[in-house]
């Protein structure tokens, strides 16, 4: 019955003179995502509104599937054009419509006409109370509330008439590409992909590190990481991920650092290889999925042990989110099964038995004197070998 859409994107609305860019880069982000599934669609910007028009081999589900994980949409309405007509012929469209799309319904409802087209002999009230009329007569269980209805049926006044009344759904957000980039440390957890998800839909492009410790972590391992970045690819655009063997460092550290210091000195070299891939790749930020008091390496002393050592602002979108909220998002954006899989992850091969809860930086730092021989050597090889991996 649908042959288009109605896209509604909030908080867009409220960029004054830049709106334009917004609702461009709304636009193009929609084109993208729907040119890569059959049908032909004519993505169309007219007044503060974007239309989506579905013609040739389209599906339904699978247009509306690709519309829900596109940042900036709040709501996804779908649209039933008809040519413009009389009054008589509408009340008929408004009742096959009806029992198209509310079979058997007993929920209040009003009908919201808006008269683009000024030409037209009614007045959008005169519009309302005739359909809300012709709805009653054809369905006696349902009844008119203006004030707090379950249905609103719009109808749209135009060139030809548009009638819809539901909203599907979407993630919300701002459209990806107009806030900068910045490098997501994603690991095989379930933190850092919603991290990475999370400044993502603020309309940021992610890139992103995983660090692995082959043989001690296993290619499954490292196609799960690459499979979490293509589900969250399927809402950013492709993800540019980079793949360091952190082997030889986790191993040099263990040997020469002391045990319960092991992860916070390794953090810091993860984040200090992630700040030489986000100035390659231009991005103004690193993010990580942390949260306060997750693990030792959690701890408000932890924290500033590892941001000591960056120069860009350290993201970190889930740092007061419980563990029962983050599991909520993943599981709603499609990650977390993924994320459960059991596979090895680096930083739980060589992790001490106490690890230190409150680190000090004079005292991380004269550890990490003890690595000078050969760290910087190790940390060039690492860079060097890094592999990249687009996931889409
Ligand atoms: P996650 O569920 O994201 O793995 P976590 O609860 O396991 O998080 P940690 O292992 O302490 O927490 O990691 C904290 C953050 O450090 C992660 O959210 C991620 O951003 C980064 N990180 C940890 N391990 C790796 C890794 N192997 N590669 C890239 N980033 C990592
Ligand atoms: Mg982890």
């Amino acid at each position: 019955m649908y042959n288009s859409f109605l896209i509604k994107y909030g908080e867009i609305g409220l960029k004054g003179d830049n709106r334009h860019i917004f609702e461009d880069a709304l636009a193009k982000r929609i084109r993208t995502v729907l040119s890569r599934i059959d049908g032909e669609f004519d993505v169309k910007k007219t007044r503060g509104r974007i239309y989506v028009f579905c013609g040739g081999d389209w599906n339904y589900d699978e247009t509306v599937e690709r519309l829900s994980h596109v940042f900036g949409i709040v709501g996804i309405c779908p649209v039933v054009i008809y040519e413009s007509c009389g009054i008589e012929e509408l009340k008929k469209h408004m009742t096959d419509y009806l029992k198209e799309e509310h079979p058997g319904c007993t929920s209040s409802f009003k009908v919201k006409a808006r008269r683009v087209d000024k030409e037209y002999p009614l007045t959008s009230m005169e519009v309302d109370a005739e359909l809300g009329e012709a709805i009653l007569l054809a369905n006696s269980d349902m009844r008119v509330d203006v004030h707090n209805p379950e249905i609103v049926f719009d109808v749209e006044i135009r060139e030809e008439i548009y009638i819809y009344s539901k909203v599907i759904p979407g993630p919300g957000g701002m459209p990806v590409g107009t806030a900068g980039r910045a490098m997501l440390l994603l690991s095989g957890g379930i933190d850092s992909p919603v991290a990475g998800w999370m400044i993502a839909k603020r309309g940021v492009t992610v890139d992103a590190v995983y660090f692995h410790a082959p043989p001690y972590t296993s290619d499954r391992a490292r196609q799960k990481v690459i499979d979490l970045a293509g589900i969250v690819a399927r809402y950013t655009g492709p993800i540019r991920l980079h793949i360091v063997n952190f082997t030889d460092i986790q191993l040099y550290i263990y040997d020469q650092c002391p045990h319960e210091e092991l992860t916070v000195i390794m953090r810091r070299y993860m984040m200090r290889i992630a700040e030489h891939f986000a100035n390659e790749e231009g991005d103004m930020g690193l993010i990580t999925g942390e949260s306060i008091g997750q693990v030792a390496s959690q701890t408000m002393h932890s924290l500033v042990c590892t941001n000591a050592v960056c120069s860009y602002p350290v993201y970190r979108p889930l740092i007061g989110f419980d563990k029962n909220d983050i599991v909520d998002i993943a599981r709603k954006i499609g990650t977390y099964d993924t994320s459960i899989l059991p596979y090895e992850d680096c930083c739980t091969i060589f992790v001490a038995k106490h690890p230190v809860t409150r680190p000090q930086v004079s005292k991380i730092e004269k550890s990490e004197q003890k690595l000078r021989e050969r760290i910087n050597e190790l940390v060039d090889t690492a860079i060097a070998t890094a592999e990249l991996v687009v996931a889409k």
